[in-house]
């Protein structure tokens, strides 16, 4: 991989604020584009911009072929058996609504149990706890294990009357929470018992390779601005085998063969679950990052680099009084993308302002991870995020302004 190269594709990069270079370390939040994707968005409005699906002069049907082209090189992604398969969305929170307001809550009965675990961001915990209260379901947790920074599960947590289990790919504040083999144990015994699976891959599917058909869930959902895409575009993975049995979540233009007989019927997945217009050149976008990332990227490349610099970054932290990092040292060192961490007696949004008079991005606060937060009894933390751009450098930077921040804050 050639990381120089790469960051020459990200104009941003080079951004220069009251002589202080951006240093962008807020890659779990979202991630910059590089000028590939902005110019394939910009280039689709400029020369083919038309609706989908419904023309047939020839600029509609070139949008449509450009729509059903990122879908099919997203299918391709994550080796999905069939593009049918590949739901656009706006994001992770929309996927994770969706199967909530539509499967969830047609196919539960109260008693019935959802599986999530302690380390859940908002978007895969407020839509099942909203759920809970209008429907009766009942919600249970695997347990965060405060030592290891690991899930605890036991068989015992699913039972028959478990009909969800929705649990996130990889903690947006702690990085992978998951034993080994202990994700595919907990697919597995679900399914044994009937129920189904949701993953939210908002923090994997730009970090590693996934390979759905292997990991087998039946759900699955991540955001395309956190893999160099644009906002307001996400996937929604529905497996083939299950999609007669998921209802539209929207209703509207261009996915029902009869609206005039006295019950509608719905076209094919994936017209099926994309009412109304499309974000269009968001999701060609996005297969424009996909493209990105096959021509750029290797995957054990890219852990490789950025579990390089969490180890640096640790290393670093551990040198400075007052620090307790937040998470497993040895598997972020190893695998991780992300460190979060805080400084005794200091408020970490302090901290985080000052490095922002730095031009330097990071994120302060629970992360939108409440339940984590409060499980573990820690107030919020800062969170260092890195992705395919990030360099020793910006780590050395970093760590130097940390310090002084630290220097001025404690007077
Ligand atoms: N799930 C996880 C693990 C996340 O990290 C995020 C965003 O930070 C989300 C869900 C929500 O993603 P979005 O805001 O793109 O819908």
């Amino acid at each position: 991989m050639d990381f120089e190269k790469i960051r020459k594709d990200f104009s941003i990069l080079s951004k220069v604020i009251d002589s202080k270079q951006l240093i962008y370390l807020d890659n779990a939040a979202t991630t910059q584009k590089p000028n590939f994707v902005i110019d394939s968005i910009s280039g689709f409005y400029k020369n083919h911009n038309a609706n989908i699906l419904r023309g047939v002069y020839p600029l509609a049907e070139q949008a449509t072929e450009m729509y059903e082209n990122a879908r099919q090189k997203i299918a391709k992604f994550i080796n999905a058996s069939d593009a049918c398969e590949i739901i656009f969305t706006s994001g992770t929170t929309e996927g994770i609504n969706f199967i909530a307001d539509s499967w969830v809550q047609n196919n539960l009965k109260p008693g019935d149990e959802i599986l999530l675990t302690e380390a859940e961001h908002h978007a895969n915990f407020l839509p099942w706890v909203l759920l809970a209260e209008k429907t009766g379901v009942k919600l249970k947790f695997i347990k965060i294990n405060p030592k290891t920074f690991k899930l605890d599960f036991s068989d015992d947590l699913i039972t028959e009357k478990t009909k969800l289990v929705a649990l996130t790919h990889s903690s947006n504040v702690l990085g992978n929470i998951w034993q080994k083999d202990q994700l595919e144990k907990v697919i597995k015994k679900a399914h044994e018992v009937g129920a189904k699976v949701l993953l939210d891959a908002a923090q994997t599917v730009p970090h590693q390779k996934i390979d759905i058909q292997k990991l087998n869930p039946d759900f699955l959902v991540f955001s395309g601005h956190k893999m160099l895409g644009s906002t307001g575009i996400g996937i929604l993975y529905i497996k083939k085998e299950i999609q007669d049995e998921v209802a539209p979540y929207r209703v509207g233009g261009s996915m029902v063969h009869s609206s005039v007989s006295k019950s509608p019927t719905w076209v094919e997945s994936p017209a099926k679950f994309e009412a109304g217009t499309p974000p269009i050149a968001q999701a060609i976008g996005l297969g424009a990052a996909v493209d990105y990332i096959n021509e750029n990227i290797n995957f054990d490349g890219l852990k490789k680099h950025e579990a390089n610099l969490c180890s640096k970054l640790i290393d670093g932290l551990q040198q400075i009084d007052g620090v307790t990092i937040f998470g497993n040292i040895e598997e972020l060192k190893q695998t991780g993308h992300l460190v979060s961490f805080f400084v005794e007696d200091i408020h970490v949004h302090d901290i985080a302002s000052l490095l922002g008079s730095k031009n330097i991005c990071v994120r302060a606060g629970q992360h939108c991870a409440q339940p984590l937060s409060t499980v573990l009894n820690v107030q919020a933390t800062l969170r260092v995020s890195f992705y395919l751009y990030n360099t020793d450098k910006e780590v050395e930077i970093f760590l130097k302004e940390l310090q002084e921040a630290i220097i001025f804050l404690k007077g």
